[in-house]
């Protein structure tokens, strides 16, 4: 279909050819979607209906990090980049789905086992990290899951940043330990630029251990900490 350029560490460029399919990997919005602890519930409103008013519109109400979304530098720093000045570039781009699966609901992803997919990482790619997690979604997730989500550990942000990847996805609520209270890995990742993808669902598994073609696009909401994205992947041949 289109031909996108990857740029390696020795920064030549090659050619890859992505499928005409796409898979969607964000969740549907809706009132009853599970949201972090503590964060607000969306509210669906009609404000005109069809009946009475010959059309429907709707006022919806939403917490920013509802569903699939993307973090912005000011989630964490006060003069940050608000969502909309995230750079699109970050999160459209060649991506790898890494296995964490197989680790206990509740435990992080270690800078050690992030290493150990070295080789098969390259520079200024889009780390997703599969996790299990989002397998619980339609499954009493509050009771199953809650608090006790796969996170990333700051030490394992710190291998990100040292890799030069652009941008990271989890299948879970958050990068962060629920109720970690100096949110080191968003501090850190946030403050080197590099991008944070919250909340994608569980179809990221059948990538596991493949490289495709993802395209994420967080709505321009000016000044805001963050914004629900609609996110797809592509297969990619080389
Ligand atoms: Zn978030």
């Amino acid at each position: 279909m289109t031909l996108a350029n990857r740029k390696q560490a020795n920064s030549e460029s090659i050619k890859i050819t992505i499928s005409k399919k796409f898979w969607d990997i964000s969740h549907i919005i809706s009132e009853d979607i599970p949201v972090y602890s503590g964060d607000p519930r969306p509210k669906f409103e009609s404000v005109l209906n069809l009946e009475r008013d010959k059309v429907n519109l709707s006022r919806i109400t939403l917490g920013a990090h509802t569903g699939t979304h993307v973090d912005s530098q000011k989630h964490f720093f006060k003069d940050g980049n608000g969502v909309e000045k995230e750079s699109l570039c970050k999160f459209i781009g060649e991506a790898i789905v890494l296995d964490f699966s197989k680790k206990a609901l509740g435990e992080g992803i270690t800078d050690k086992e992030l290493s150990s997919y070295s080789s098969v990482v390259n520079t200024n790619d889009i780390l997703l990290l599969y996790t299990g997690v989002s397998n619980y979604w339609h499954d009493n997730y509050m009771n199953k899951v809650g608090k006790k989500f796969t996170y990333i550990t700051p030490a394992a942000a710190d291998w990100i940043i040292n890799q030069k990847i652009k941008s990271v996805g989890i299948d879970t609520f958050s990068v962060e330990q629920y109720g970690s209270k100096e949110a080191l890995t968003h501090k850190k990742l946030l403050s080197s630029g590099i991008g944070i993808i919250e909340n994608l669902n569980s179809k990221l598994k059948k990538f596991v251990n493949k490289r495709v073609f993802l395209v994420c696009l967080p709505l321009a909401l000016e000044g805001l900490d963050a914004s629900p994205a609609r996110t797809i992947v592509f297969d990619i041949s080389d």
